[in-house]
């Protein structure tokens, strides 16, 4: 049956009309003389080009380059030339206008920019290659025009927001590698707005009844925390201002992904999570004033509210590496409950908010720029050719997630690592050179090895040898991606030159035993003494452990090889699935269905059962893995090998079981066991493969693993267990 889409073109091109003078109204604030024109000569542009072009909504889709317009202008803060970029993201990757076109008609600039867009738009889109070398890429602009980034940002943003009218497969492909990239991306930039809205949409779709279950918990006490905030921020607000600050001050609530992250991390129920909003005073002070005011404002909180000492943290006095200043101390409220204030003016409010486009703006007022810094580093690690694309963005990935601390060299100088850095981190970050000879280091003038751990404010001096080479196990104990790529180039050279070594020595040894040196005979060799590479074997010879003897062994053995031929094991190639797949239901893994000749497990790490939303992971050697959508594992195996993901459903059938675990907490009890297990097993007839139980002072705190057939039979076993007496919380866990 065929739906007639009945569409209005008059309304229509009003309401884009509508929409285009919105975007101007927000791009006002940056506007020059002549912005206004080319702002109307590049919509002009897009709409034309995109006139036939319709969004899987129905929507014309002339409507999404606006709102990536209005979102670069709006909440990133950026300027005419991006809005015109955002304008025409699209055009020459869909339609029939080229780079050249652009460049004629609005310049070299917007032309570059564009032909960035262009160019990573297809990062995640291949299924062909590992997307990890399409994210070198995409930070190779980066490093070029930074405004290519930031509207990339935009554009992901609106397309998480209008993701509803996407098939489920695409839905789970866009969100994972949001979470995985975009917004830690995001982060970085110093976009924090942009990067919550990012966590909350991929979570909405990666997770959504957890991220329903946590939105319906904060709508619940919606009330009672505005009376809370109200009543808290009164007193601030009073004696801010009879003390002569102007200040905004109020509550703000924190984002459902950052709830979960700490409910998995403490291991806590949502209603146990006390900082579910945080307190913002926002200060309008002049520039000469500003640290000043902030600690005035800090001064004036705990006086009123008693702070707990470990938690002030002064971005105030050393901004974040993205530009980050804040005040932030966390205080007893008057009900006994701890509340995050943070303390800012509007100039760090702004930055806070809008990052790196905020950051130009005041550049000149600030005198240290520490994304400057980073955008630097960057270049720097993108520089290095060798390096492996998916170790890079391992490691690059790292930096984009952890917190800075700052060390002083011997002169005084500020450095930023990231938390968690050693001494041989510092060396390297000096210089390649210090690093690469570094033998160990005076932190605070004190001798320490090369793997202390640094903390913030240490100053540190660094010992080097001449004597000193990069070591294997250096990679263990560096965190920054610059040494480690740095350790990685050096050990490679190194080892090239013990294989040139090796060769030599092999293709004397042989010559002596008239074996022909090519190179069948040198992969036949590397299979013999189960090695990698040939490479692998020249280096085993230079060190010795292949010796004359091991060779001419493998001469003995070598006539009953070949007469076997080689014992490969046979790869599932993500084809061959494919191929197999290819009957009544399309290309849909059914779980469950033996007349499919497909071998699949279910993944040991999230341990699926029917009714879980799942999809297949074809693996290298071990056939295909059943993961949930929620899997810790999950966005990383999609974003990462999104080609080697099928999609997969369960067949309906009651006669399997399936193994999952079940975390049961509660007030101990006489026969409180007993009790769980009748319901488990008389009442359910469920099978129990083990049960662990600790009590401690009286808490009882159980473990069980169980065989059930699906999620319905799993919620009924869960709500049952709840009456039992005593029983307090029961929750599916994973593994
Ligand atoms: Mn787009």
């Amino acid at each position: 049956m065929k739906t007639e889409l009945v569409i209005d073109l008059e309304a229509e091109k009003q309401e884009i009309l509508k929409r285009y003078r919105a975007l101007l109204r927000a791009s006002k604030s940056t506007l020059q003389k002549g912005d206004k024109k080319e702002i109307r000569k590049a919509f002009d542009m897009a709409l034309e080009s995109h006139k036939d072009m319709r969004r899987k909504s129905g929507e014309p889709y002339i409507y999404h380059p606006i709102a990536v317009a209005q979102i670069a202008a709006e909440e990133i803060g950026l300027g005419t030339t991006s809005i015109v970029c955002a304008l025409l993201h699209d055009v020459v990757e869909d339609t029939d206008i080229t780079l050249e076109d652009i460049e004629r008609e609005f310049g070299k600039k917007t032309a570059k920019i564009i032909d960035g867009l262009t160019k990573i738009s297809g990062v995640f889109d291949t299924n062909s290659s590992l997307q990890a070398e399409n994210f070198r890429k995409m930070l190779l602009t980066l490093a070029d025009d930074v405004r290519v980034i930031l509207i990339k940002l935009a554009d992901r943003l609106h397309n998480m927001r209008t993701m509803d009218f996407m098939p489920r497969h695409k839905q789970l492909k866009i969100a994972s590698e949001t979470i995985y990239l975009y917004a830690p991306l995001a982060h970085r930039l110093g976009l924090y707005a942009v990067k919550s809205e990012l966590e909350d949409l991929s979570m909405k779709y990666l997770d959504p009844d957890t991220y329903k279950f946590i939105a319906k918990k904060l709508n619940e006490k919606k009330t009672e925390r505005a009376m809370f905030i109200k009543k808290f921020v009164e007193p601030i607000d009073e004696i801010v201002h009879d003390q002569g600050l102007v200040a905004d001050v109020y509550g703000r609530p924190k984002s459902i992904h950052s709830i979960w992250n700490k409910m998995k991390k403490k291991n806590i129920p949502f209603e146990e999570v006390y900082d579910l909003f945080a307190i913002r005073i926002i200060l309008d002070s002049a520039p000469e004033n500003e640290k000043a005011d902030c600690w005035k404002a800090y001064s004036i909180v705990t006086d009123l509210y008693r702070p707990n000492p470990d938690r002030l943290r002064d971005w105030v006095s050393s901004p974040k590496g993205n530009g980050y200043e804040s005040l932030h101390t966390t205080v007893m409220g008057p009900r006994g409950q701890w509340v995050e204030v943070q303390i800012r003016t509007q100039r760090m409010n702004e930055i806070a908010e809008k990052g790196f486009a905020a950051h130009w703006k005041y550049k000149e007022s600030s005198n240290d720029n520490g994304l400057d810094q980073w955008i630097q580093k960057v270049r720097e690690m993108l520089s290095n050719p060798e390096a492996n694309a998916l170790d890079f963005l391992d490691d690059f990935k790292m930096n984009l997630f952890s917190d800075e601390i700052f060390i002083f060299t011997p002169k005084g100088a500020l450095i930023q690592l990231p938390l968690g850095a050693t001494a041989l981190d510092f060396a390297f970050e000096i210089h390649t050179g210090v690093g690469a000879t570094c033998i160990g280091a005076k932190v605070n003038h004190k001798l320490v090895p090369i793997s202390y751990k640094l903390q913030n404010g240490d100053q540190v001096e660094i010992i080097t040898s001449n004597k000193q080479t990069p070591k294997e196990d250096w990679l263990n104990v560096v965190v920054t991606a610059k040494a480690k790529s740095k350790i990685k180039s050096s050990l490679k050279e190194e080892k090239r030159k013990i294989a040139d070594n090796g060769k030599e020595i092999l293709e004397r040894k042989l010559k002596s035993l008239k074996i022909t040196y090519n190179t069948d005979n040198l992969q036949k060799l590397s299979y013999f003494f189960k090695l990698p590479s040939t490479q692998e074997l020249f280096v085993n010879v230079a060190l010795g452990k292949i010796e004359l003897k091991d060779i001419k062994e493998y001469l003995n053995t070598e006539k009953e090889v070949e007469s076997r031929g080689p014992e490969r094991p046979e790869n599932l190639t993500v084809d061959m699935v494919k191929s197999k797949m290819k009957n009544a239901d399309g290309d849909i893994l059914l779980i469950g269905e033996d007349l499919q000749k497909i071998d699949y497990t279910l993944a040991a790490c999230c341990n699926p059962i029917p009714g879980d939303d799942v999809f297949g992971f074809v693996t290298v050697s071990e056939g295909i893995k059943i993961h949930r959508t929620n899997c810790p594992n999950a966005t990383q195996l999609m974003s990462n090998y999104g080609y080697r993901v099928v999609k997969a459903k369960w067949n309906k059938q009651q006669e399997l079981t399936f193994l999952t675990g079940l975390r049961i907490v509660g007030i101990d009890d006489v026969g409180l066991i007993n009790n769980i297990t009748r319901v488990i097993s008389t009442d359910f007839k469920v099978n129990m493969r083990s049960i662990t139980v600790d009590t401690n002072e009286g808490i009882f705190d159980g473990s069980i693993m169980i065989f059930v057939n699906d999620t319905e039979h799993l919620e009924n076993l869960i709500n049952n267990l709840l009456k039992v007496r005593g029983v307090t919380g029961v929750t599916r866990f994973d593994a």
